[in-house]
């Protein structure tokens, strides 16, 4: 672990942790870098946020908002001839708030998108080899409820703890991205015990200080939950076309140093750092006891940054090894449903990595 002051003088340049220490403890977490092979489902671009460096986000047309189920399943079926073993699920936050959505969900039977994607999480997990990770922004208690049964793990990045931010041009038009809004769905996943993927967008505006606050804020909510599977650490990319296309991207150095303290303050968390973010970099980064790189996949871009391409898993310079959407410690009885832990531990290995005999 890390104390406070030392966190900070590390974000603040004052001081630099000891490489050997970064990997003894990555090494203590996991002897691999893991990754996971995935399909990445964007069920929807409208979104009732407007942040200031998103690509992703469409303004509502006439029709065609929605992914229909035929195009979702033609997708995760292709998915499933790769080999892959994640739908991920990475979709505008409240999109049925506008009214043309709202009209394109009724003629698919549902009222609002978390509704459809429990529907389709049921069909992939009963006719596919694939888990369901979905990232639907904030949600309410019941509505994690909800998808619980059917989603093995779900993810919200926390962003920043930073309330001054939702003044400024990242976030001034986002009310999703309160920050007590999303650490109170983070928590509502603890309770309910989802194994939850999060983690810090840099380089937006915050201060050292707001960054070691929002690391701090999501240590607490692990020592009270133990449900935190990933802290991501991602680097803002400025993006031709956007508010902040002009706003200058965080340094390598600030980006190690964050990885560093967020190594050291989560022992027993994967971190990860999104390695088509880093170009050249990544080797570096990955040095500071990174174990994770998330969801690589073989048949979709990265729609949340599109003229970012995937390396191939053979390009990465690290051992990698294969993970679920859930990662290894998380497949237990207790984070999983009956369905879902049955189906988990038929496609990995005694110590919870994806094993080769599944690939058949
Ligand atoms: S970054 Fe996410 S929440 Fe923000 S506007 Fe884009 S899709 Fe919506």
């Amino acid at each position: 672990m890390i104390d406070g002051d030392m966190a900070l003088d590390v974000l603040n340049g004052r001081e630099h942790l000891d490489p050997v220490r970064l990997r003894e403890v990555k090494r203590a977490y996991s002897p691999y870098i893991t990754y996971a092979r995935n399909v990445f489902v964007p069920l929807t671009h409208v979104c009732r946020n407007s942040c200031g460096y998103c690509t992703f986000k469409k303004q509502p047309a006439p029709m065609g908002n929605i992914m229909g189920r035929a195009s979702v399943m033609a997708l995760v079926r292709r998915a499933e001839t790769l080999h892959c073993s994640e739908a991920l699920f990475t979709f505008g936050e409240r999109p049925e708030e506008y009214a043309r959505v709202r009209r394109e969900l009724h003629t698919l039977g549902h009222d609002s998108i978390i509704s459809y994607l429990h529907d389709l999480s049921e069909t992939i997990n009963d006719t596919t080899t694939l888990f369901v990770h979905s990232n639907p922004g904030v949600m309410e208690k019941d509505e994690i409820a909800l998808l619980r049964p059917v989603t093995a793990s779900m993810g919200l990045m926390l962003e920043t703890v930073s309330q001054r931010l939702m003044d400024t041009v990242a976030h001034k038009d986002s009310p999703g991205k309160d920050p007590e809004t999303r650490l109170a769905t983070i928590r509502a996943a603890g309770q309910l015990r989802v194994p939850f993927t999060t983690g810090l967008l840099l380089g937006i505006g915050e201060t050292p200080e707001e960054v070691y606050a929002s690391l701090k804020a999501l240590r607490d909510l692990h020592d009270r939950y133990g449900h935190i599977q990933e802290i991501i650490i991602q680097n803002f990319v400025p993006h031709p076309g956007t508010p902040m296309e002009r706003h200058t991207p965080p340094t390598i150095e600030y980006v190690r140093s964050v990885v560093s303290v967020a190594r050291l303050m989560f022992p027993d968390v994967a971190i990860q750092v999104p390695p088509n973010l880093l170009g050249n970099a990544l080797t570096d980064i990955m040095a500071c006891g990174v174990d994770d790189l998330g969801g690589i996949s073989p048949l979709t871009i990265d729609h949340v940054n599109p003229e970012q391409l995937w390396p191939h898993p053979s390009s990465v310079p690290a051992m990698l090894k294969e993970r679920l959407p859930v990662h290894p410690r998380f497949i237990t009885a207790s984070f999983l449903s009956e369905q879902l832990y049955e189906k988990a531990i038929s496609r990995v290995d005694d110590k919870g990595y994806v094993h080769d005999a599944s690939r058949t």
